[in-house]
């Protein structure tokens, strides 16, 4: 399996730290609003990594923190009058739903940030007793010029950021020792969250924050790193010289980046003001096809958002269900059990499906290529199964599907996955059935409910649902 990875800027052989394990931390958002699609890129790439080094039979240790302390944060609390905590709280649990809807698999930890202050202190105090930071009137800053492997993951030589960091500096900084510090720690502000710490009351600089919890959950030493293109400089540069200088070990083995979703050719973010939320996204179309969409694209490739790639990717996705729903019916609905000879030689030339899907996965997780394996092996489906095929060969073909499908997250069997919208629609149509006396429609309706594994109870406030 191969990785691109920022540092070396080529394709390595993946190699785990431990055989058959592997060591993940993905930087997550700060969360001071609903995550927009440009944040759910990121999330839904390296689920789909993880999923596929969890399909190879590895076992991952997946962490992807959420910052919950940080400027905006208290910028948007003090704007509704409500504590900062109550800001980030209410957007991490909107920011699970969105992930849930986008079948992210929930991570082995979510770390906070606020809860692993006093390992992020510990740190700040490692970095200054081997003289790689210094107080100065509260703030603690990083000594950027005595890390000598400065600009390592970013390729960026430090004499050109020295002059391009001059230009930067804001009033205040001016106390730093050397323009490329950067902070590690900085006092309480009027009004801010603030913890105590040896330098006084204040808070951490976000660096400090993943350089910290990836070690606390993952260890000092892990596979890969990874998040958006834009945390290579200063993000994750700052964490390799936090983290190596604290720990005196390499820290990750492979840093990946994914590239930009684009709208119009430009960045989406917040700051240009050219987003839309997930939430947004989830009234027009089923999140699914979200995911369909951003993995039509390899992952390092810049890729824009647009209705008609979203409709491309809604129409890719129907196809993949359509023949999942086909297989079904025809199981149902199949006269012989078990395979035929004939059959038998037919599945297995559906082995060079997988095996080109399991390619393009290798190379560097070239989701696009894995789709259009998936897509070769719908128009076999499609041409090699009818109603005389045995329920043996549709299930084996049925498995195959399901199983690479969910590789990428998407789920094929509509059914299994009914959603409450959907659920409660129904509910409200056998009502209707019932209160124009058509109880055979109504039973139908609760019989195909029961079906999907709906259960349906008639109480004295109403009809109340639940899965079985
Ligand atoms: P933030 O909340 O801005 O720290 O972003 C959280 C994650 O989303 C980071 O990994 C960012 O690199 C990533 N990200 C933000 N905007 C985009 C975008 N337009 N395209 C791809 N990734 C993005
Ligand atoms: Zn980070």
């Amino acid at each position: 399996m191969k990785i691109y990875n920022t540092m070396s800027k080529s394709k390595e052989d993946f190699i785990p730290l431990e055989e058959g394990k592997v060591k993940m931390y993905v930087c997550g958002p700060t969360v001071y609003n609903y995550i927009h699609i440009g944040n759910a890129r990121p999330m839904i790439v390296f689920d789909t990594v993880r999923r596929y080094f969890e399909y190879k039979g590895y076992d991952v240790n997946f962490v992807s923190n959420f910052t919950d302390v940080d400027d905006k944060i208290i910028k948007k609390a003090n704007e509704e009058g409500v504590t900062a905590d109550e800001i980030s709280k209410r957007y991490i649990a909107e920011c699970k739903k969105d992930m849930e809807g986008m079948n992210i698999e929930p991570a082995t930890k979510n770390p906070l940030a606020t809860e692993e202050i006093g390992g992020m202190i510990d740190m700040i105090s490692t970095l200054i007793e081997k003289g790689y930071a210094y107080e100065k009137n509260g703030t603690v800053y990083y000594r950027t010029r005595k890390f000598a492997d400065y600009g390592k993951l970013s390729h960026k030589n430090l004499d050109d950021l020295q002059s391009g960091g001059r230009a930067l500096l804001v009033t205040g900084e001016d106390e730093k020792e050397d323009p490329l510090d950067f902070v590690l720690w900085k006092p309480k502000k009027e009004g801010e969250p603030a913890w105590q710490s040896p330098w006084g009351e204040g808070r951490p600089g976000w660096h400090i924050e993943c350089s910290e919890m990836s070690k606390k959950y993952l260890g000092e030493q892990i596979d890969i790193h990874a998040g958006g293109e834009d945390l290579i400089f200063p993000h994750h540069e700052n964490e390799i010289a936090q983290s190596e200088a604290a720990n005196g070990k390499p820290f990750a083995k492979y840093w990946m980046h994914n590239g930009f979703l684009n709208i119009d050719n430009r960045k989406m973010s917040k700051s240009l003001g050219n987003f839309f939320t997930v939430r947004e996204i989830s009234e027009k179309y089923d999140l699914q096809v979200l995911r369909f969409f951003m993995l039509s694209a390899h992952y390092r490739s810049p890729l824009n958002f647009s209705a008609e790639l979203m409709e491309a990717a809604g129409n890719g996705l129907d196809r993949i269900v359509t023949a999942a729903g086909n297989l079904k019916f025809l199981m149902e609905n199949a006269g012989a059990e078990k395979m035929t000879e004939a059959e038998e030689e037919l599945f297995a030339q559906t082995d060079r499906f997988k095996e080109n899907f399991e390619k393009a996965m290798d190379d560097d997780f070239n989701t696009a290529d894995a789709i259009a394996a998936i897509f070769d092996f719908v128009k076999f489906i499609n041409t090699n199964t009818d109603g005389n095929s045995s329920k043996e060969y549709l299930e084996k073909l049925h498995d195959r599907l399901v199983t690479l499908a969910d590789v990428l997250g998407i789920i094929v069997d509509r059914e299994e996955e009914m959603l409450d919208e959907e659920i409660e629609a129904l509910i409200e149509e056998r009502q209707a059935a019932r209160k124009n006396r058509d109880f055979a429609r109504a039973d139908q309706i609760r019989a195909d409910l029961l079906a999907k594994g709906i259960v349906l109870e008639d109480t004295r406030e109403g009809v109340k649902w639940r899965r079985a």
